[in-house]
């Protein structure tokens, strides 16, 4: 294989552009090994450069990353060969497969033994970088099922979304109530105050000693209201605001932040509470709170399910989460756990059945849809 020559006029390809060109849709269709279901969602920080992409093998939809380079050596030279987190990659995507014969167009070698087919994108498109930008240009092509069900109408989509915010919940809620059943009310609000106050320090997390300090002072503040935890936050689920600000510590915590433990560590414990003690009132009151609860920020992890289900640019999205409010970013988190991760394209809740029968690909149309 000849190495890379773009034209003296034409600067040379980079892989994020070899990574867009996979997010957008844009590599043939036909250079692959199978029918893609979806492109999958940018990799953010060490890891794989996409990750949970679905194709159809053999009829059957498959999940895993996709890696991204320039040449196919490159995986080993980044070092990727020993490393485990590359032990999901599916696709080995390269715009030339430099590696001497006979090693050229063999599947890559991954950790624990597994192997991944090797696709160069640049021979179908002339080794010519200007073709990349030209099919990047064009925009994202080919949307997974759900893209369909948006055009039912937006509130019927928003009411979808945020039914799967309700199953989350609702899982968060039995958990709790597992957690008291096995160790009592006070020690599940213990355990549920720790994982959320971890899961929401950001990248400058405290450590588990300071951690276990702001969980005492939260609960010592709660204490101060009533005899129990559960019994101060029953009184609280009335609205949010107050709940919120009554998780602050006196001001240890930031708004937001106090806000997401309410949400993961509160809530879930009065859901339970109010199941356990067969409590219509807290059950209903827990429930407008959970409908009205305002959007946190928007979660990288769904920025891609989101882009496919709302189209139209960045207005209707932030309408639809505003509309939508924590149930929908939460649900938007369910889907992307229960079937975006694990090939649910075709049979999760907002998709229509994919068709089985795909066009196996040929190099003949490939060549002719990168030649357009
Ligand atoms: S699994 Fe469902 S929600 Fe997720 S991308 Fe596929 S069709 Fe869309």
């Amino acid at each position: 294989m000849t190495a890379q020559r773009p034209r003296a006029d034409e600067p040379p390809l980079a892989e994020h552009e070899l990574t867009a060109l996979w997010l957008t849709g844009r590599v043939p269709a036909e250079a692959l090994p199978w029918p893609l279901l979806r492109a999958g969602r940018a990799g953010r920080g060490p890891g794989p450069d996409v990750r949970e992409a679905t194709f159809l093998r053999n009829g059957v939809p498959v999940v895993g990353d996709v890696e991204v380079h320039l040449r196919a050596s490159d995986l080993a030279r980044h070092g990727h060969l020993e490393d485990l987190a590359y032990a999901q990659v599916i696709l080995h995507l390269v715009w030339q497969d430099d590696r001497p014969a006979p090693a050229r167009g063999t599947p890559a070698s991954l950790p624990l033994g597994a192997t991944a087919p090797t696709v160069a994108v640049g021979p179908l498109l002339g080794l010519r970088p200007a073709r990349v930008r030209a099919l990047l240009a064009r925009g994202p092509s080919g949307r997974p099922p759900c893209h369909e069900f948006a055009r039912g109408g937006v509130d019927d989509l928003q009411r979808a979304v945020r039914r799967e915010g309700q199953r989350r919940l609702a899982e968060r809620a039995w958990q709790a109530g597992a957690l008291a059943v096995a160790h009592g009310w006070a020690e599940a609000w213990s355990r549920l105050l720790d994982r959320a106050l971890a899961k929401s320090a950001g990248r400058h997390a405290e450590g588990p000693a300071a951690r276990a300090g702001l969980a005492e002072a939260i609960t010592t503040a709660l204490l101060v209201r009533q005899t129990t935890v559960a019994r101060a936050l029953t009184a609280l689920a009335v609205d949010r605001p107050r709940l919120v600000e009554a998780l602050r510590a006196d001001g240890r915590l930031g708004l937001a932040r106090a806000g997401e433990v309410a949400w993961n560590a509160a809530l879930p414990l009065l859901i339970a509470l109010a199941t356990a003690y067969a409590d219509a009132d807290l059950a209903q009151r827990t429930a407008r709170l959970a409908a009205s609860w305002p959007a946190p920020r928007p979660y990288g992890r769904t920025e891609a399910l989101e882009a496919a289900l709302v189209a139209g640019g960045d207005a209707p999205r932030a309408a639809l989460r505003s509309g939508g409010g924590a149930l929908w970013q939460q649900g938007l988190l369910h889907l992307q756990d229960l079937w975006c991760s694990r090939g649910g394209c075709g049979v999760c809740p907002l998709s229509a059945p994919v068709s089985l029968e795909l066009t196996p690909p040929t190099a003949a149309r490939a060549l002719a849809i990168s030649a357009n």
